[in-house]
């Protein structure tokens, strides 16, 4: 608001624009306000105090002021686009110029905050009464310009359960093969914000049908049912709801999951954090779906203490309700026991006891673990002697321990 009436004070046109206006709009509280004027980037640069030149040739300032930054942007127009994805150029020009390069409909609004009044050169407000996602323009172009803004409109789409009108959504079918310019980053950051959403399933849904599933995954289209993506609860983690969109386009296909997984991550640059949290929620999955009732004690509880434990589970709840409830008894029921003990001995026992530390300390003490778990080693004293036993075992006659 001070920004805005800074620059009209100084004479310029000045306005709200954009995603805050829409956000305002649908009664959602913005997350970040951007304002769109007439006044070159000189010129805002001459009225505030604090600015930073952050899009020089697209005449962007960020202006700081009480604690925040906001975009300050030059009314615009874009030149042409060679690369699917940036303008060459652009040409400082007037608000309604600056609407029309704008993606989408309700995405092209302006707002004088001093006086209320919505400007809408592009018809967004209409849109946003019928919940329609809609290119400004001809969208075959629109998309062509910038590749980008097919993930946009699922992104949108699916946030705001809107619709993508049929020839933008057709545009889009015609196009979706061809994703380049548009960097993996981009496209891994759209993917996250889409599933990371509780309307995740929507977004999932509409990149299939719309054909835009195989560039982003580097697999072949498909248009299964995301059942188990749409079941998760709101707050699932990322991992998880790839995790569950996997399975859910590969059932069926038990073998070459964790390949299709190593896959997905690189197509979508996880980090190795993501990575290995996906990972092991496809194992601990397939082992619950599974081999679960099989596995002794230890392993039962060794997995029950993992992280990836709730994350599989809550999975599986999607499609099998019956098995986890049996499972979440069983794990009750473990819990009597401790799932986590404290270990009763650790490496510096070991090395009392004359243990060279080595290889052979991990196995010893995970054997001792193991038993610790299953009631069959209730104290040190015992653990102790398991463990010398165990280690006498598995070294050579030489290294074992003097006592
Ligand atoms: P959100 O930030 O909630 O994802 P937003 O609409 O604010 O949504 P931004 O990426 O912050 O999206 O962009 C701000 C505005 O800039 C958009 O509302 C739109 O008018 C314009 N814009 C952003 N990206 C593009 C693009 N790729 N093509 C055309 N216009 C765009
Ligand atoms: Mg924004």
């Amino acid at each position: 608001m001070e920004i805005v009436r800074t620059l009209a004070g100084a004479g310029f046109e000045a306005y709200f624009a954009g995603g805050c206006v829409r956000d305002k709009l649908m009664g959602i509280e913005p997350d970040d306000y951007d304002v769109a004027t007439n006044a070159k980037p000189d010129e805002v640069r001459g009225l505030f105090r604090r600015t930073q030149h952050v899009g020089e040739s697209f005449g962007v300032v960020l202006v700081s002021l009480k604690g925040r930054r906001i975009e300050v942007a030059t009314f615009r127009t874009d030149g042409v686009y060679r690369d699917g994805r940036h303008p060459d150029g652009v040409t400082f020009s007037d608000a309604q110029h600056d609407a029309r390069r704008r993606d989408f409909t309700i995405n092209g609004l302006f707002e004088n905050p001093l006086t209320d009044e919505v400007i809408d050169y592009v018809d967004g407000q209409a849109d946003l009464e019928a919940k329609v996602i809609r290119a400004i323009g001809d969208p075959q172009a629109r998309l062509h310009e910038d590749r980008l803004r097919m993930l946009r409109a699922v992104r949108f789409a699916a946030r705001f359960a809107f619709t993508i009108d049929a020839p933008t959504a057709e545009a889009i079918r015609a196009a979706a093969g061809d994703l380049h310019g548009v960097s993996r980053e981009r496209i891994a950051q759209e993917v996250m914000r889409m599933l990371a959403d509780p309307n995740r399933v929507a977004a999932a849904q509409q990149l299939q049908d719309l054909g835009l599933d195989a560039a982003i995954l580097g697999e072949p289209n498909l248009t299964v049912a995301p059942t188990r993506l749409g079941r998760l609860p709101d707050s699932a983690p990322y991992a998880t709801a790839l995790a569950a969109w996997l399975l859910d386009r590969h059932e069926g296909q038990d073998s070459g999951l964790s390949d299709r997984a190593r896959r997905w991550a690189a197509q979508l640059m996880l980090s190795n954090a993501q990575k290995q949290a996906m990972a092991a929620v496809l194992e601990t999955h397939e082992v619950l779906r599974g081999a679960w009732s099989a596995l002794g004690v230890a392993r039962q509880k060794r997995l029950a203490s993992t992280p990836a434990f709730e994350e599989a589970l809550a999975i599986l709840q999607t499609i099998d309700p019956q098995t986890c409830t049996d499972i979440r008894r069983r794990v009750l029921t473990l819990a009597e026991t401790q799932l986590q003990p404290a270990p009763l001995i650790d490496g510096r026992d070991l090395m009392a006891r004359g243990l060279m530390p080595g290889p052979v300390f991990k196995r010893v003490l995970d054997a001792v673990y193991d038993a610790q778990l299953e009631g069959s080693v209730r104290d040190k004293e015992a653990a102790l002697m398991l463990a010398e036993a165990v280690a006498g075992t598995l070294k050579p006659s030489s290294e074992r321990p003097s006592r």
